[in-house]
């Protein structure tokens, strides 16, 4: 399936020169999301996975439904102040300023097999401080999965020791 034409690109988005990639016109056509889990599903489901991670909010859209397909768990990461049980948390910049994202301590048992999910890879910060947070509780990262790549951003490179999928590239 050519998932790109399901994906609408919105210019200026949040701000101008951004070409911002929305993904709801994706979601809400049934068929092209199912299609996107089940190829991202059969793209890792050899990594002997144990749960699924994600960030808030759309790595809950992608990773949920990837891991119900895969059979195992999902954690949700959340930013700081949400979960309501013991926390770690790691800290990382924003365009302006600062941000936290916290994980439940027992979300994970040390040597579980983690993929950490998420819609979009960008610049990486995102998914490295998710990383730094499955690995600060004992987790392996055995990769990240994504629907869509901004290759230009060369988030990938931040992310030499895992391995990284993603759906579409732009
Ligand atoms: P990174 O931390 O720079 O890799 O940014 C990734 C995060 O920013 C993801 O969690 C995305 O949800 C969000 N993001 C950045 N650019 C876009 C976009 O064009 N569309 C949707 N989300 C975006």
């Amino acid at each position: 399936m050519d998932f790109k034409q399901f994906i609408r690109v919105i210019p200026d988005f949040p701000k101008p020169g951004i070409r911002f990639k929305d993904i709801t016109t994706l979601l809400k056509n049934g068929e092209a999301y199912r299609a996107a889990i089940e190829a991202m599903k059969q793209a890792v489901e050899d990594k002997r996975i144990d749960l699924v991670a994600g960030p808030e909010a759309r790595g809950f859209v992608v990773g949920a439904p990837l891991a119900l397909a895969l059979g195992v768990g999902f954690v949700p990461i959340r930013k700081s102040g949400k979960l309501p049980g013991e926390t770690v948390e790691a800290s990382y910049d924003l365009e302006y300023g600062k941000d936290m994202l916290a994980m439940h301590k027992d979300a994970i048992r040390p040597g579980q097999r983690v993929l950490i999910a998420d819609d979009l890879l960008a610049t990486g910060g995102t998914i490295s401080t998710t990383i730094k947070l499955v690995r600060q509780l004992g987790g392996e990262v055995v990769g990240a999965a994504f629907l869509i790549e901004l290759g230009y951003l060369n988030g990938r490179d931040k992310l030499t020791d895992i391995d990284v999928f993603s759906l579409v590239t732009y």
